[in-house]
């Protein structure tokens, strides 16, 4: 897709209104991955709502992703890399401010690791400009929230990290992956959540997303992908089916575990009866929103 100037007009969601003042349940694709990927992680992240620990990693996404958008708050000639490092020390304060419990990760650290961690993320910045000069485009929204209601009454819900749109409409969904976990374990997850938003773009604007791009900082590479419509009609099956069964399995909570790699990753194997644990007792089925995403999960 060209760059360029970017049509500012589009309205950035469209969601289904409240009821009573309540958020309806909606399926997001974090959730809908946890589920995918085991169905007790769904049950211990969106009914239990277990706390987790986040990692260094994850403060460290959140912290690029915020310095990044903020990047195309800037006057065109001022997104260059020594300015986006600049604003690295500020946001992380700002974070520090609002998330009080991500600075006791790092209690135990000297300055000099704080610092370290502080030049990791400045790497995966200086990795971004080499995948992309930000002075040639403007994205027509960062960080966007996303709300449709499909026709059979599903409700899909997300953030998408970027938006890009062409004078001649072309859509194009960007995503900036931070992770530490290695690249082939969360592609196919990360191609499930940008699927997921191309539905949601495609169902709210009516225009199937020309380019799904997902930018590995930690790597400097990207991936481009092209949608088509029969593709999406049949992702749009396949979540609806998910959000069936995670229905299924909240009405008579049975989550069951399902063990794979991505366990070394689980904050709950003190719970799974996978590893010896047994799960709470089942609290039954949130209302009004299981499932809501979190900051850190927008930024992994
Ligand atoms: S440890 Fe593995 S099987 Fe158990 S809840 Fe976590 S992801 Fe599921």
């Amino acid at each position: 897709m060209a760059e360029g100037a970017i049509d500012t007009t589009t309205t950035s969601t469209a969601t289904a209104s409240p009821r009573d003042g309540l958020r309806r349940p909606a399926l997001s694709p974090s959730r809908a991955s946890d589920f995918k990927q085991c169905p007790l992680l769904y049950r211990f992240r969106a009914v239990d709502r277990l706390p987790e620990v986040p990692t260094k990693a994850q403060v460290r996404g959140t912290l690029v992703h915020s310095v990044l958008e903020q990047l195309f708050a800037l006057p065109r000639q001022e997104r260059v890399p020594h300015r986006a490092r600049e604003l690295l020390a500020p946001t992380w304060e700002r974070l520090s401010t609002e998330c009080p419990e991500w600075t006791e990760l790092f209690a135990q650290d000297s300055s000099a690791a704080v610092r370290d961690w502080l030049d990791s993320a400045a790497r995966l910045v200086d990795a971004y400009f080499e995948l992309e000069d930000p002075r040639r485009l403007d994205p027509q929204a960062c960080e966007l929230h996303v709300e449709t209601e499909l026709r059979s009454g599903v409700l899909l819900r997300g953030y998408i990290d970027r938006l890009d749109v062409a004078p001649t409409g072309e859509i194009r969904v960007v995503d900036y992956k931070t992770g530490a976990a290695p690249r082939q374990i969360g592609e196919a997850k990360a191609m499930f959540q940008m699927k997921f938003y191309a539905v949601v773009l495609w169902r709210l604007r009516g225009v199937v997303p020309s380019q799904l791009k997902l930018m590995y900082l930690t790597d400097g590479q990207a991936l481009a992908y092209t949608p088509d419509e029969p593709e999406l009609l049949r992702f749009e099956r396949t979540l609806e089916a998910i959000w069936e069964a995670i229905l299924r399995a909240g009405r008579t909570g049975d989550f069951r575990p399902s063990t794979s790699k991505l366990c070394d990753w689980c904050s709950h194997q003190a719970l799974c009866p996978s590893f010896g644990g047994t799960p709470p007792e089942y609290p039954g089925w949130p209302e009004p929103d299981p499932g809501e995403e979190s900051v850190l999960d927008r930024a992994d």
